[in-house]
């Protein structure tokens, strides 16, 4: 469906701890809205399920 895109060159911040994850090395992902977030670990992604809101502003 989709072209290929620059974002897997990039990395991607956790949105729960700020941190920035690779795509390579994120752990967790989940997609949202239609968009795609990545997490350091199963424990942060957990959190963003938790309040999405909270961490997408
Ligand atoms: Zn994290």
């Amino acid at each position: 469906m989709k072209a290929q895109n620059s974002e897997y060159e990039q990395n991607h911040k956790d949105p729960v701890c700020g941190m920035e994850v690779s795509h390579d090395a994120a752990g967790e992902e989940i997609i949202y809205q239609d968009k795609t977030y990545y997490f350091c670990s199963g424990a942060c992604r957990e959190i963003f399920e938790t309040e999405p809101e909270k961490y997408i502003h």
